[in-house]
This record gives structure tokens, sequence and C-alpha cells, in this order.
């Protein structure tokens, strides 16, 4: 099993792998490609497109694909994700990054916003012409556009992430994993929390998702401002997702200071070691080994 990290800083830190930089974000920043990691290209979420050209924002009955429209509950500003010019330009960011030394690309937020988008002019014209009922076309569109990205980043590990939804991501968002799966080196899948202290859900959505999903999965949590009772919790958490079929866990952090500090802490909490052991989360034993061997 590896241990990754994901973060918003383009600095390797010592005993984990891989390394996930997010080089274009949601909020529209772009950053330049960080060389020897996964790339991660947020697509249709950026708020500085929006906010030059508010006519490129999905739209549904109840208003468009804003965070200030309180009628749909978004995290974030989406773009049609049928837009050829914003398409474009994302697909050509991908081709920019593919060519560089970087170990591969993963996306997000590459599909519609939720149910009901996008149903502007141009959607509803290309699903009439599609003769495809509208679940069938909005999924097609997002396949075909993770078909053009797979194309895109030849000769780069390839990988999308989900949004944890097991169930209901083909009505939602137009994913379909089998779909996706055919595209792609493995599946990213965020399980974001404040903290881990009630864990059962991630225990349950990574034994659903290590099921469905037809590539390997790397699980992601979050790992952000923690407290011993935060990292204790985080880690026990690895400790029960390992036990599942993952390829990794990747832990988000804002810095390469806090992948330190998780590290650091299961190198010297013996108890933890001990609990692990007696547990048999041989997994986790062997991690804290490999990374008592850096010092
Ligand atoms: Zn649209």
């Amino acid at each position: 099993m590896k241990v990754g990290i994901v973060s918003y800083e383009p600095v390797a830190v010592k005993g984990f792998d891989p390394h996930i930089y997010y080089v274009k974000r949601a909020d529209g920043m772009v950053f330049p490609p960080a060389e020897n990691m996964y790339n991660d290209i947020t697509c249709f979420c950026d708020a500085k497109a929006i906010r030059s050209n508010p006519n490129i924002v999905a739209v549904s009955k109840d208003g468009p694909a804003l965070r200030q429209n309180r009628r749909v509950n978004l995290p974030w500003d989406y773009v049609c994700p049928t837009n050829e010019v914003y398409m474009d330009k994302v697909l050509g960011f991908i081709s920019e990054i593919a060519a560089k030394e970087v170990e591969g690309v993963i996306l997000n937020l590459y599909h519609f916003p939720e149910e009901g988008f996008c149903v502007c002019s141009r959607c509803v014209e290309l699903w009439r012409q599609s003769g495809l009922n509208w679940m069938e076309w909005r999924t097609q569109t997002v396949t075909k556009f993770i078909e053009e990205a797979s194309e895109r980043a030849k000769g780069r590990r390839f990988a999308v992430e989900i949004w944890p939804d097991p169930v209901l991501s083909k009505e939602r968002f137009g994913i379909d994993f089998a779909q996706l799966a055919a595209y792609i080196d493995f599946f990213h899948v965020p399980l974001s929390a404040n903290d881990y202290t009630t864990m059962y859900w991630v225990d349950m959505l990574t034994r659903i998702f290590t099921k469905i999903l037809k590539k390997p999965v790397f699980i992601e949590l979050s790992a952000e401002l923690l407290d011993y009772v935060k990292l204790n919790a985080l880690l026990r958490t690895m400790a029960y997702v390992s036990r599942h079929e993952i390829e990794g866990i990747l832990l988000l952090v804002h810095s390469s200071g806090d992948a330190e500090k998780i590290r650091d802490y299961a190198i010297e909490n013996k108890e933890m070691q001990q609990w692990f052991e007696r547990h048999k989360f041989s997994k986790m034993t062997q991690i804290i080994e490999e990374w008592k061997t850096l010092y």
C-alpha cells in the first residue's frame, strides 16, 4: 500500500509517494506544473473565468451553478461542460502539462454540476441532436471529454477524481464509473472531513468503491489543521482503510510541513504502533517501519 500526499505546494516530502499537486484550482488560479509529480487539474470549476465572462456558467431551472445561488447547493462555480471554447482551453492545458516531465495527470470536476444541469440553449440543442435520453446524453458528454483528455495525457499516468457518491453519480454528474475506467489508470476518491473521530462512513465508502470500481483505488483523507485528537483519529482511520483492497491512501495537506508532522508523529507514537501490531494492521506497521529508515 502506498501513502501519498495531495497538496498546494510543489514540494516533495520524504516517505510519501505519490505526490499530487493542485496545478489548476477551482478559484481559477493556474500555477506552473510540478515536475515528477501528479498534476491535478480542476476542469469545469473556474470562478475567475466565470467572473470575467458570466455567460459561460452552467444553468438549471433553479438558476446558475454558482455558490451564491442558494437554490442550488454547490461548493464551486461551474462552467457549462459543453462550452467548446472553454473546453479547448482545458484540453490545451492538459496537453501542455503532459508534455512536461510530470509523473501523471489527474482531473477533477470534469462533469455536470448536479442533476438539472445544464439546460443552456447549447446543451439542450446538443441533447436533441444526439437522439439519446437526457441521462445518457449527459453521461456520453462526460465520457467523451475524459476520452479526449486521456489522449492529450498520452504517455503519462492518467486518473480522475470522483465525487464519493457510489449510487447516484450517473444521474447527478453524468459519471459512469465503468465507462471512465476504460480511460484511466486509477480512481482518486476524496473522503473529506474536518476530522475522522467518527469514521464508519469512510470504512463503508472504501468498501463499496473497492468493490464497484474496475480500476485501482486511492482513498484521499483530509489531513489539514491537525491537533493530537484529530491526528490519532486519522492514523486509526488510515489503518481501517488499509484493510481494504486499495492501491493507496492520499493525505490532503496544506503544506509539506503538515505531511512531515504526520510522519514524525507516527514514528514517535509507540502506543499507536503497538496498537497497529496488536490488531494486525500490518500495512500501517510496514509504512511506519519504512518511515523510520529515513532517519
Ligand atoms: Zn450548457
